[in-house]
């Protein structure tokens, strides 16, 4: 399993300066033989030493590699965006985990060196730096902040147990799960969600009013964070529960509606499009520890009755079946449903 992780870097001025001019060398590069591949109209091999060495030497392939990617492009007609600053491969970047920075090697012989800057991730992420095989770098740099990408490898070990759990994802509470020996979990808190999204609601059409576009953008921003935020941690525990159950398969709700793509910008999508997100959330998290994932068919989760299977339609967050009488929380009802969905 592959996965990106993404840590802000802190280059003081010089290393900034550097980080810049390493950037147009490398851009250059590429363009260069992108060039001659054009005039000899194919990928001939192009030699290491034609490469300036400026770039790290062990770099030099991705240069290649990227040089040709753009010509292929180019040849479709279509222009390959270079979003990154630099790429880097794993020999020539080190991390020092204790202070916390990262080195780049630059150059080669002669002109070899080594630039450091210091280097932020959570906690979460650090440990999954050591889960896993780092592969490569890619730096970006968006207006003044740096940001490393790092392509990692994971490798899994799927847990063959049978037990199963099912997973709803509600708006009244963010996350109801129940397991196949009937353990059942409210997972985060739907109110504190709401108040977060009323009130960034009419904040944001008070600057919508006053056409304050800059701060409207901030605040997208925040929520968006934020909400991220509340979305890595309910995933978690749900993982953390699983773990402790012995789980060896999730099963979620299949949102093919959800497939269409939300306008971010209207606030009232952002609920809809987390939605997605805690599922994507839940699922590389459940890969990483060796749990699958099964997505069941949504139809009718909330409305058959677990007992009889009739159906019923609830009118609040109380589910009662008018043949058997069944009665349960609404959410549990459907965490239940999709549990016992094939
Ligand atoms: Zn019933």
């Amino acid at each position: 399993m592959y996965l990106t992780i993404k840590a802000q870097l802190f280059p003081d001025d010089a290393v900034g300066q550097e980080l810049l001019r390493y950037e147009r060398c490398f851009k250059r590069e590429i363009f260069k033989i992108c060039m001659v591949f054009k005039s000899k109209n194919s990928v001939f091999e192009y030699r290491y030493k034609n490469i300036s060495n400026d770039i790290s030497w062990t770099c030099k392939s991705i240069v290649l590699s990227k040089a040709k990617e753009m010509y292929t492009a180019n040849k479709q007609g279509k222009l390959l965006k270079m979003n990154f600053s630099s790429i880097w491969n794993v020999q020539s970047f080190e991390i020092d985990h204790e202070k916390k920075r990262l080195g780049l090697i630059l150059g080669r012989n002669q002109f070899q060196r080594k630039i450091f800057m210091h280097i932020y991730w959570s906690d979460y992420l650090e440990k999954r730096l050591h889960q896993g095989e780092i592969l490569s770098l890619m730096l970006s740099r968006k207006n003044e902040s740096w940001v490393a990408y790092f392509q990692m490898k994971f490798d899994i070990k799927w847990n063959l147990s049978d037990k199963v759990m099912g997973v709803d994802i509600g708006i009244k509470v963010p996350a109801v799960i129940c397991t196949s020996d009937m353990k059942i979990r409210f997972i985060g808190n739907g109110k504190m969600l709401r108040y977060y999204q009323r009130s960034y609601r009419s904040k944001y059409k008070k600057l919508q009013h006053r056409k304050e576009f800059r701060k409207m953008t901030l605040m997208n921003h925040k929520l968006h964070h934020i909400l991220n935020d509340i979305d890595h941690k309910i995933s978690s525990r749900i993982i953390e529960f699983a773990l402790h159950e012995d789980i060896g398969i999730i099963k979620l709700e299949k949102l093919t509606y959800m497939n269409r793509t939300f306008d971010i910008r209207i606030t009232s999508d952002i609920y809809l499009w987390s939605y997605k997100r805690l599922q994507d959330m839940i699922c590389y998290k459940a890969n990483l520890n060796g749990i699958r994932i099964v997505y069941v068919n949504p139809k009718n989760t909330s409305k058959n009755c677990p007992d009889c299977g009739s159906l019923n339609y609830p009118k609040d967050r109380q589910y009662r079946c008018n043949v058997c009488g069944y009665h349960n929380h609404r959410d549990i009802v459907g965490a239940i449903n999709i549990l016992r969905a094939l």
